[in-house]
């Protein structure tokens, strides 16, 4: 049980409110005071929003004491600063949004105040979501709760901390190649990426569009379950937004996992895996295994290829998608003699380093001579990447592997050389490329006392089974450690 009402679970939280045991009001006074304690360390969050969460709050407050209470009512939630909500700032990490302040809330976001939530705040993260480490922030990097020397991982780097520090309950992020799960393991909370069309892309700011998903970060999978189920569904505002019907998630989480084939990918465990990760990884397939799931080794062998085909897709999308901001219509504008001036030196002052670097490797991969040799081969990789997946789900019903080859690195290990970077979603990434669902779920601490992440990995639309999986694993004995650095 917790100490503080801000160290709660949705799930304890909801009931307590039903109760009227607490009020929505002293739950979100709590994480507000957590907030203001941890932060001027922590740095997890770019905007809080104290106000509006009061008002929330009380407005939560009426609809349960009249017995009318939506299922996330009076919840105090975190949102990654990539998802617009009306009137609220959103920065994307980026100086050159700095004040943009979107007239709309994102479908999620909708979706999450009609379902009562209170939003405490915006989240920190790498600028435009490119990064590992929430080191590429135009808003100084957020650190790791167990370990302020270190990185919380990335780019939902703010909600992941956040959550880890009990600074809210719950949080979203968005994950495009590894962004909610590398951090979720790094920080040691619970993450998921859902099935690329699975949840509404509407009002999340367009890093890689044909790779963007949001996704719960959470402190049990039965929490991931109940916002999985309050943001996913169609949604006519997005076309790629699949139609198909949202499972009661909670409902599935009862079932069983004995008779569960688990596959085990020979590519992710071989070369480049810290061995203290690797044997937390293994302890839990073996935990899996005692509770009636049934190991298989499987093969992905175009693996090494995904990280290549990754940053050339990703970066030719945002190539295009980052075009919009020209110091015309959003943002920072730099004072200029001519229109391509203004765009210049707009651009030149608004983006950081590794945006910058994106750009210019993306709009190369697309220009005339390149394309064939870059984008298009890349998309062929794709392909065979996803097939493979596709192959080895005809042996296994899950796909067990690390999150990350290593638990969080200090703060400035890696930004001196972009590929040490990129390396550390080289398990992530492919999941992204084949449109796939996958669960981080805290597995164990290496000798430093650092979370390590478990990734389960599932078919198209199978969010349901790695709810359950991932909520069998948590029942097998595994307990979650608060953190110590704060
Ligand atoms: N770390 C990866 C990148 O830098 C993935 C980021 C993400 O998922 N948004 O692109």
């Amino acid at each position: 049980m917790a100490n503080a009402l801000n160290d709660l679970t949705i799930t304890e939280a909801r009931r307590l409110l039903v109760e009227r045991k607490i009020s929505a009001v002293e739950l979100t006074k709590a994480c507000l005071a957590r907030i203001a304690a941890t932060e001027p360390r922590l740095n997890a969050f770019i905007t809080v929003c104290e106000k509006e969460a009061a008002l929330q709050a009380e407005d939560a407050d009426r609809c349960l004491s009249a017995g009318d209470a939506p299922p996330l009512c009076g919840i105090p939630i975190a949102l990654k600063d990539i998802l617009t909500v009306r009137g609220v700032r959103a920065t994307c990490g980026s100086r050159i949004l700095e004040n943009f302040v979107p007239p709309y809330d994102a479908t999620v976001v909708a979706r999450l105040r009609s379902a009562g939530a209170v939003f405490l705040g915006k989240t920190n993260l790498d600028e435009f979501a490119m990064g590992s480490s929430t080191e590429n922030s135009g808003f100084g990097p957020t650190l790791n709760p167990y370990d302020l020397r270190r990185v919380p991982g990335g780019s939902s780097g703010g909600s992941a901390a956040a959550v880890a520090a009990d600074q809210c309950l719950a949080a979203l992020g968005t994950d495009t190649g590894g962004s909610i799960r590398q951090p979720a393991a790094f920080c040691g909370v619970v993450g998921l990426k859902p099935t690329y069309s699975r949840v509404s892309r509407y009002g999340v700011v367009a890093y890689a569009s044909s790779l963007d998903q949001v996704g719960p970060l959470a402190k049990s999978a039965a929490d991931a379950a109940l916002l999985l189920a309050a943001i996913a569904g169609a949604d006519p505002r997005d076309a790629t937004c699949s139609a198909r019907p949202v499972p009661d998630y909670t409902a599935g989480l009862a079932g069983e996992i004995a008779g569960v084939r688990l596959g085990v990918p020979r590519e992710y465990f071989g070369e480049g895996i810290d061995p203290e990760v690797r044997a937390r990884v293994e302890a839990a397939i073996k935990a899996l295994t005692a509770m009636g799931a049934k190991p298989v080794e499987v093969s992905l062998p175009h693996t090494r290829y995904a990280i290549a085909a990754y940053y050339l897709i990703a970066t030719a999308e945002a190539s295009a998608n980052l075009a919009r901001y020209d110091g015309v219509r959003y943002g920072v504008r730099a004072g200029a003699d001519n229109h391509l001036d203004l765009y210049r030196r707009s651009r030149s002052r608004g983006f950081g380093a590794e945006v910058k670097r994106r750009i210019m490797l993306g709009t190369f991969a697309l220009s005339a001579g390149y394309y064939d040799a870059y984008y298009l081969k890349a998309q062929k990789a794709r392909t065979l990447i996803r097939r493979d997946f596709l192959d080895a789900f005809e042996r296994c019903d899950l796909i067990a592997a690390a999150v990350s080859p290593t638990t969080a690195f200090g703060l400035g290990e890696k930004t001196s050389d972009p590929l040490t970077m990129y390396l550390s979603d080289v398990f992530t990434i492919a999941v992204n490329l084949g449109g796939l669902p996958a669960l981080a779920l805290p597995c164990g601490y290496d000798g430093r006392g650092l979370p390590v992440g478990l990734q389960l990995i599932g078919p198209a639309f199978s969010e349901e089974l790695l709810l359950r999986a991932g909520h069998a694993y948590e029942r097998c004995g595994f307990s979650r450690r608060r953190p110590a650095a704060l």
